[in-house]
């Protein structure tokens, strides 16, 4: 039906606030690609990067397999991505390009942390050029005008939702997904002191209130000229 793009910073970053809706997605037939910009070089206290890497590559591939998402890396590592960046909008470019969605789907431009931040600026600025016949990058085709929705936060903090979607069938699913980083489940153990996939069931539950369901994930759309739209894309 549709082509769905989420780009997306971390692994486990669409896992968290978006895998619901994706899972959806994928039962009314469409096609979604996953594109994680940063490896997630320095989520551990213990493991090193070159090693964590690999690990969360592997975790991210069997959280993506569990809802037959398609996998593509943006090869930026963590507190080394940049939206003031000229090759960094370019990689971005080729991403959007190669995939031509119907919609896209990324990071809150106000999140709690700069490589999020970084990435949602970077999709807003590279989904413009993608569009434009001239401007060359390393793929030679051009995407259409894409809208882009924001997905929600992390911890629900500072975002005022345009549209929800119902994704209680899907939350054991999505919990089982955020399982897969194990990693990360340790990581904010250590780092935040929660419980990575309890804490997520709560945001979802928080959601789902807000609009009459037990489960929701939440999204802003972004709205500049060329982005409206004239029907819901959201599941
Ligand atoms: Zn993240």
């Amino acid at each position: 039906m549709y082509t769905v793009l989420v780009i997306c910073c971390h692994p486990d970053d669409m896992e968290d606030s978006c895998a619901g809706t994706l899972l959806k997605c994928k039962e009314r037939g469409d096609r979604v690609v996953v594109c994680y910009l940063c490896s997630g070089s320095m989520g551990h206290e213990v493991i090193m990067p070159e090693e964590l890497i690999k690990i969360r590559a592997a975790e991210a591939a069997e959280s993506s397999a569990i809802g037959g998402f398609e996998v593509m890396w943006g090869g930026f590592h963590d507190l080394d991505i940049y939206a003031d960046n000229k090759e960094a909008r370019d990689k971005v470019v080729d991403v959007i390009r190669s995939v031509n969605p119907d919609f896209i789907i990324t990071n809150s431009p106000d999140d709690y942390m700069p490589d999020h931040n970084a990435t949602s600026r970077l999709v807003f600025d590279a989904c413009f050029s993608a569009t434009v016949p001239h401007y060359q990058t390393s793929v030679p085709s051009v995407a259409k005008l894409t809208p882009i929705y924001y997905m929600d936060t992390t911890g629900n903090m500072g975002f005022v939702p345009t549209e929800y979607v119902d994704i209680t069938p899907y939350i054991d699913k999505k919990l089982d997904m955020i399982r897969c980083h194990k990693s990360q489940v340790e990581w904010l153990k250590d780092h935040d002191n929660i419980d990575f996939p309890e804490i997520s069931r709560i945001n979802s539950a928080y959601r789902g209130i807000q609009c009459g369901v037990e489960y929701a994930e939440a999204f802003r759309q972004c709205m500049v000229y060329l982005k409206g739209t004239t029907k819901r894309y959201l599941p």
